[in-house]
């Protein structure tokens, strides 16, 4: 269970440093009692076991003490982003039909818009995950406080030892603007951790970092790889991703030993030449996931860090954190395609055809993944997890159950795997899942606009995919509409989902089929 780690480290390693974000640190024998003690609360408050509780919450280490406790007494944790706009979380919850929110926003405004901007969610109960009372509490008290955890006896609870049974549900974009809830099981999670902590050798008291937000599943690994190696977790504070120099002073300063992110950041820093003379010398692994490393930053990081080992890793969220990694033995060079590598062991990649066929080496296919780290299917969506979870039946006739990427991959005569793109409307822009359906579905009911597509652009000094916005206005002209359709939008997607260009048509371009032709489209972007 995933609370297990931290368990063993609170016996054998108690004072150990678990967790730190800026000043605020707790050992692993402080994370460990006062899980135990939100665990006890939460039993009292009745909570049965594969109860959602949502987590409007920031990322701090008081978070993490929420995740253990809630699994802990059988709940299932629900992360939610707190900087998406209302509409979107309240989607979220309607979905997962959480007993109760954990809240801890300061300033709480947030929160208050949360609650009123529906009813239903304003009649949630909620927990009061803050040291201190939030200047709004809305009209009904918590049901506990984080102060009132502490009268708790400190009782080690493990109300299920059922590894199948879900841990949390991660949200990711959904195509038909609902985002769609990955359920994910402790097995899952136990998977990739026993194969990734004896991998990269992380050992007890290394220093991890923790980039990703907590609704991303890379914090998974941050988090649950440091717990089983006994290291300490930095989390890397809000407001400091953005600022090249900090971000660089964050890795230095904690004398991290592990660095693991999407490649925008590592880009980003890349672009402000930000590693310091004489790099980073604690630094041995450094580690992305999530989308291509575009070469030219890769290559400034491994100049400029000959020591330290790079790896890619590569999978969705629905297998859980990554299926194959690829670690580098020297500086590619330009022309250089950096594959997505091998399967981890507890995983399996298949590249097949349309027929359900292998492809033969060198061939583009359909790529699929089989093994413990395939989540049980989309939370409460049967025709969404049918679609995607399907059954295989191998070449020794034995029936798997595949999880289809919608990632196109060849097998290269060297036995590595190389990514080839989508086959869908997905994309990842900035690192972020995007599904561009999402974003038309925001658009529509809009009577300002008579149609509109939204395509993949490739923006110059852009890091990943840029987003394009094709429309044709009812009556406004002449770019004046764009404006206004960003403030709609404003209020119902993240900020990383909005278009970056936008462009008016008299018609869409449509091709043989009578549909728009989205690929014309993004050419069209391309030239303009
Ligand atoms: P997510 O569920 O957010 O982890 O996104 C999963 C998708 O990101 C995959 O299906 C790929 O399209 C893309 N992806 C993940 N890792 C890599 C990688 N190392 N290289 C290229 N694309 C990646």
């Amino acid at each position: 269970m995933i609370y297990d780690w931290s368990r063993k480290q609170a016996q054998i390693n108690g004072n150990q440093i678990a967790v730190s974000l800026l000043d605020e640190r707790i050992s692993y024998r402080e994370l460990e009692s006062e899980s135990n003690k939100l665990a006890g609360m939460l039993l009292k408050q009745d909570l049965k076991p594969g109860d959602r509780v949502g987590l409007f919450l920031e990322k701090t280490p008081r978070t993490i003490v929420a995740m253990l406790g809630i699994t802990k007494a059988g709940g299932v944790y629900v992360p939610l982003d707190t900087q998406s706009p209302v509409e979107r979380v309240i989607k979220i919850i309607k979905s997962s039909t959480p007993s109760m929110l954990f809240v801890d926003h300061e300033p709480s405004y947030r929160f208050q818009d949360l609650i009123h901007a529906d009813r239903e969610t304003g009649l949630m109960p909620w927990v009061r995950w803050a040291k201190e009372p939030l200047k709004h509490e809305g009209d009904f008290p918590p049901l506990f406080t984080y102060s009132d955890i502490k009268t708790q006896k400190d009782e080690p609870h493990q109300v299920t030892r059922n590894a199948s049974s879900a841990a949390h549900i991660l949200f990711t974009s959904g195509s038909t603007g609902r985002p769609k809830g990955v359920t994910i099981t402790h097995k899952n999670v136990e998977s990739f951790i026993d194969w990734a902590v004896p991998y990269f050798n992380m050992k007890s008291g290394e220093h991890t970092s923790c980039h990703s937000p907590f609704h991303f599943d890379l914090s998974t690994f941050d988090i649950y790889g440091a717990f089983a190696s006994g290291s300490h977790l930095h989390l890397v504070p809000a407001g400091i991703g953005t600022d090249p120099k900090k971000l660089s002073a964050f890795i230095l300063e904690n004398k991290l030993n592990q660095w693991f992110s999407v490649p925008s950041a590592l880009s980003y820093l890349a672009t402000f030449q930000a590693i310091p003379e004489g790099g980073y010398p604690n630094l041995k692994r450094l580690i992305w996931c999530g989308e291509v490393f575009p070469l030219q930053g890769l290559k400034y990081w491994m100049r400029n860090l000959p020591d330290v080992e790079f790896t890619n890793l590569y999978g969705p969220t629905e297998t859980t954190i990554a299926s194959s990694y690829f670690t580098l033995n020297t500086t590619p060079d330009e022309l250089v395609e950096i594959p997505i590598g091998k399967a981890c062991s507890h995983e399996k990649l298949i590249i097949l055809d349309e027929e359900m066929s292998r492809k033969n080496i060198g061939e583009v296919g359909d790529l699929y993944i089989e093994g413990s780290g395939l989540s049980p299917g989309y939370w409460k969506d049967i025709a969404k997890t049918k679609a995607a979870f399907l059954w295989y039946t191998n070449e020794e006739g034995k029936r798997e159950r595949i999880y289809k990427t919608g990632d196109l991959a060849s097998l290269g005569s060297d036995g590595l795997v190389y990514f080839h793109g989508r086959s869908d409307y997905q994309i990842k822009s900035r690192g972020y899942r995007i599904e561009l359906g999402e974003i038309e579905t925001a658009l529509d009911h809009n009577d300002l606009l008579r149609e509109y597509a939204v395509v993949p652009v490739q923006i110059k000094g852009f890091d990943g995919t840029g987003i394009g916005c094709a429309y044709v206005g009812t009556a406004i002209k002449n770019g004046a509409l764009a404006p206004l359709l960003k403030q709609k939008l404003k209020d119902k997607i993240p900020a990383y989902m909005m278009p970056q260009v936008w462009k008016e048509f008299d018609r869409l371009p449509r091709n043989g089929n009578g549909k728009i032709d989205r690929k014309r489209l993004s050419d069209h972007f391309q030239k303009s």
